[in-house]
């Protein structure tokens, strides 16, 4: 009976492919987004250079890592041998620079957690983050662009996810949800927790990129041209995989043993990690753990208030999934308060 439900769910769904795929067309940056941002990025370095000839900028996040929808922020980070000078310094230093050449907006936010230097641009309308230093930013940024090029089911997935979360309002790390680096990997290693699987797990594969950033070991197979088509034995289309991922993060998912693990490809044991109590204010409610700086934790966010109001977004979602007669009109209604 169990397998007849699931037959008839399957063909339920297929309906709605179509409306997925549309919504995820519809997220793509243009070229001349792209475009544009390259432009920004040449300009920026050119009067970084004037003042430290040495550094380089490299773009990261949303931009870089081919999860960005349109009208993005643009993540930059500076790199600079900083010797003895302070970040602080160098990003006032930097907001200097970049206000009397008539960008807008610009502020130093020195105190936050990553200090930055904000911007916008008025010739394109972009507005930029430049951090410094946050190299590992740019390896991470690396490896979900490698894991993207395996199998657009990812690109889609994630693409529609993000959305969901952001129309959810499940995005928002100050309010104790999560970030948009953290669905990225959730949905990563759920595609690599299908059967067959979808994506393979880039980290236990021969490394073909290694780099040490801050101690760090980072290292992983990267030639990801060779594994296209890798996952084409599984044939689940996105709708399947978007009712899927909601049902795996609302029932499937253990949260109290256990822990989604990129890096291993699967999931881990808490009490491995020694993630089973609260530390300070980890609480470790849900856990993820970063594929290269394995002791960080990005479900630490989320509290005891705000794993009700995710969970019970998955719940929502899926069930949306299961019954909803028109699934992608109600499952990204605005979240009214
Ligand atoms: P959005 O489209 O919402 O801007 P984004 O991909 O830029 O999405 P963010 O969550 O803003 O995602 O993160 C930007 C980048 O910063 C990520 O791609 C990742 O490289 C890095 N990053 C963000 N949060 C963390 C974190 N907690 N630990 C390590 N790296 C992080
Ligand atoms: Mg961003």
């Amino acid at each position: 009976r169990m397998f007849k439900r699931q037959m008839v769910c399957r063909r339920d769904i297929e309906r709605f492919n179509r409306s997925f795929l549309a919504i995820y067309e519809s997220l793509i940056p243009p070229e001349e987004e792209k475009e544009k941002q390259k432009q920004l990025l040449t300009m920026l370095e050119k009067l970084v250079n004037k003042e430290w000839p040495e550094a380089r900028l490299f773009l990261y996040g949303s931009c870089a890592n081919s999860f960005g929808v349109s009208k993005s922020d643009v993540d930059v980070c500076l790199a600079i041998e900083d010797g003895d000078t302070r970040k602080s310094e160098i990003l006032l230093r930097l907001a200097d620079i970049l206000q009397s050449d008539n960008l807008q907006n610009v502020q130093a936010l020195i105190r936050a957690r990553v200090p930055i230097v904000k911007l916008m641009d008025p010739a394109s309308g972009i507005s930029c983050d430049i951090c410094i230093n946050n190299v590992l930013a740019v390896v991470n940024t690396k490896l979900l662009r490698d894991y993207a090029q395996i199998d657009v089911r990812l690109r889609q997935l994630a693409y529609i996810v993000k959305h969901w979360a952001k129309s959810r309002a499940v995005n928002e790390t100050y309010h104790g949800t999560l970030s948009s680096y953290a669905y990225v990997l959730m949905c990563i290693h759920f595609l690599q927790q299908r059967r067959p699987a979808i994506l393979p797990c880039l980290q236990r594969m021969e490394a073909t990129y290694s780099v040490t950033v801050d101690g760090v070991q980072c290292a992983y197979f990267d030639q990801v041209e060779k594994l296209q088509g890798w996952g084409s034995r599984n044939r689940e289309t996105i709708a399947e995989l978007v009712w899927g991922f909601f049902y795996y993060w609302a029932y499937c998912h253990d949260y109290a043993n256990t822990v989604a693990s990129v890096r291993m490809g699967r999931t881990i044991s808490k009490r491995e990690k020694d993630w089973t109590r609260r530390v300070g204010n980890d609480r470790h409610l849900i856990c993820i753990e970063d594929p290269f700086e394995v002791s960080h934790d990005l479900g630490r966010v989320v509290d005891k208030f705000s794993i009700r109001v995710l969970r019970e977004e998955f719940e929502r979602a899926a069930d949306i999934m299961q019954h909803d007669s028109n699934p992608c009109g109600t499952l990204f209604q605005p979240y009214v308060p």
